[in-house]
């Protein structure tokens, strides 16, 4: 089964659930796990995903998803971020982003990127 992470900043948070509306045949046979209000609002638009809420991102839900990847968790990371936006745990992304590149993960930054994630499994 396949383990995917999902995480949106505020701004980005609709962007992510029409995303996963649109991927929604695949996420449905998926493992799910997202950082905790963007797993909220996934499972109210979805509620039968199997999806796994996390501690918020900025309380250090994106570093649960990081002890995931250098668990070997995951196969994939999807993480909408704002780009407009400065907040407190910006370097999360970093971290994020770091972990991937050491683990050779997928990860997606953005929609279209994640739509491509989505076509080639
Ligand atoms: P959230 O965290 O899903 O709890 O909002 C996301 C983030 O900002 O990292």
């Amino acid at each position: 089964m396949t383990a995917i992470a999902l995480v949106a900043h505020d701004a980005q948070k609709d962007d992510l659930v029409a995303w996963v509306g649109r991927h929604i045949a695949v996420l449905g046979a998926a493992t799910l796990f997202a950082t905790g209000t963007t797993g909220k609002r996934v499972l109210e638009a979805f509620p039968t995903l199997e999806l796994t809420p996390l501690k918020s991102g900025p309380l250090g839900g994106d570093q649960q998803i990081g002890a995931m990847i250098a668990e070997g968790r995951l196969d994939m990371l999807i993480f909408f971020v704002d780009p407009l936006t400065p907040m407190p745990h910006d370097v999360d992304v970093k971290a994020l982003m770091r972990l991937a590149i050491v683990y050779d993960l997928p990860m997606a930054l953005n929609g279209a990127t994640a739509d491509r994630l989505m076509r080639t499994g």
